[in-house]
């Protein structure tokens, strides 16, 4: 759909018109179907720019005004797809369908979502000999469809679900010279943008999307897909992924606890939470090309770097790498404004070269994991904005990595072997996969990165 010139749109909705009136009195000549005089009128949705500047009603752009049906040869049938500000009566009245039908439908028991029609959705109707409404579809959304028919009694209004199928499908992808991201080598596999953020969610305590992934890193996953007719409309959880880094392989396999919950747990029956994550900068923002330089810009000599660079533009938010309490939020020449969050006795985090703190940012606040502190900037002795954060263990400088980190809870002895029979066929697959792709040689773990 091009954005026509208005006097066109205009033009081209009365032509559309004046062909369906023409088509009811005038029976059109199907060659394979004499008796056929249906006509399709196929509305689409006008340009939506700003509802502000529209002086004149709304009206429909015609995409396609002959398509023909063979449905219901008996029955004139439309398609109208609702416009910004339209109600039932204005689309009737724009269709040229009497105002008695709109009062008989609207008469029905269940006619009150007919009230409230939304834009975007598509009505299909389907007119009688006699010129009345036969039947009235509405698509509430991709499952449900309100349906009104014309009985003898009057119209009557059915609600219709769809059932959606779940399936299970899988996928294997390694990151390589030509994907050399979480992001390329996941729309390589052909996962969605969803998918690839919920499986770096899954291990973000353990792997550090923006800065650790090497050339050979593979992930395999298992997850649901839910279709409705034979087409896809979205995916499902993720029900068991495994991603090698380095060499080291993480699992996360979905469980149902006896008490409901769904969460994730290792291969072991360990949470995959831990007290913190390994990103404050989701790597989605962060520079892939960023170079860990350890000559100092600035002071041009090499001096030990203690803490982590995330390049990233100015304004990325910065999180929390764990539940905490901030311990100063401050400014100085070289580290310009940053943050300092006490994470009870041992640990401490440190943010630096901010463009500004979050809202409410101040000493002594308390802080969730994940939650935003701040915005990435280059104040202080910064060339360009990049988030420097430190982790310290009782006042020592670590990298978050190697230290070992205590979970959350793991699964309780009791249920230890329930989660084993459940998670067991997960395995298998994700075994299965990992076969598939050392046989097929796709895997490019020969190559080592940086
Ligand atoms: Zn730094």
């Amino acid at each position: 759909m091009g954005h026509y010139p208005r006097s066109n749109l205009r033009l081209a909705a009365l032509l559309a018109i004046g062909t369906l009136i023409l088509g009811v009195m005038v029976p059109t000549d199907k060659p394979e179907d004499s008796s056929d005089h249906t006509i399709s009128l196929a509305l689409e949705l006008e340009p939506v720019s700003s509802t502000a500047d529209n002086n004149n009603e709304a009206e429909p752009a015609v995409e396609n005004a002959t398509s023909q049906s063979d449905d219901t040869p008996e029955h004139t049938k439309l398609s109208y797809i609702i416009l910004q500000d339209d109600n039932l009566s204005a689309v009737f009245a724009k269709l040229n369908i009497p105002a008695r039908d709109l009062q008989e439908i609207l008469q029905a028991n269940g006619s009150d979502t007919l009230r409230r029609i939304v834009p975007g959705n598509l009505l299909n109707l389907t007119q009688n000999e006699a010129e009345q409404i036969h039947s009235l579809e509405y698509k509430i959304d991709p499952l449900t469809t309100l349906v009104a028919t014309r009985q003898t009694s009057g119209f009557v209004i059915e609600t219709l679900k769809k059932q959606v199928v779940i399936t299970t499908a899988n996928h294997t992808a390694s990151i390589s010279e030509e994907f050399p991201s979480l992001y390329k080598a996941g729309k390589q596999a052909g996962l969605s943008d969803n998918l690839i953020m919920e499986l770096a969610n899954l291990f973000q305590w353990d792997i550090s999307f923006a800065l650790d992934l090497r050339y050979g890193d593979r992930f395999s996953l298992v997850y649901q897909e839910h279709y409705v007719d034979g087409i896809k409309i979205k995916d499902g959880k993720i029900l068991a992924a495994e991603f090698s880094n380095s060499g080291k392989k993480y699992t996360a396999l979905l469980y149902q606890r006896d008490n409901g919950d769904n969460t994730y747990f290792s291969e072991n029956g360990k949470s995959l939470k831990k007290a913190f994550i390994r990103d404050p900068v989701h790597f989605s923002y962060v520079s892939s090309s960023f170079n860990l330089r350890r000559l100092h810009p600035i002071h041009k000599k090499v001096r030990p770097h203690r803490g982590i660079d995330y390049a990233a533009r100015k304004g990325t938010p910065v999180v929390a790498a764990g539940d905490g309490k901030i311990y100063q939020a401050s400014a100085n020449e070289a580290s310009g404004n940053f943050l300092v969050i006490n994470h009870g006795e041992q640990y401490v985090t440190k943010y630096l070269h901010l463009s500004r703190f979050a809202k409410g940012m101040r000493a002594g606040i308390k802080v969730k994991q994940g939650q935003k502190i701040g915005y990435v900037g280059s104040t202080g002795w910064a060339t360009g904005p990049h988030l420097h954060y430190e982790f310290l263990v009782s006042g020592v400088h670590r990298n978050p990595k190697t230290v070992g980190l205590p979970n959350a809870d793991p699964i309780p002895d009791a249920e230890l072997n329930t989660f084993r029979v459940q998670t067991s066929g997960y395995l298998r697959q994700l075994a299965a996969l990992n076969k598939q792709i050392d046989q097929s040689g796709l895997d490019a773990s020969s190559k080592t990165g940086e």
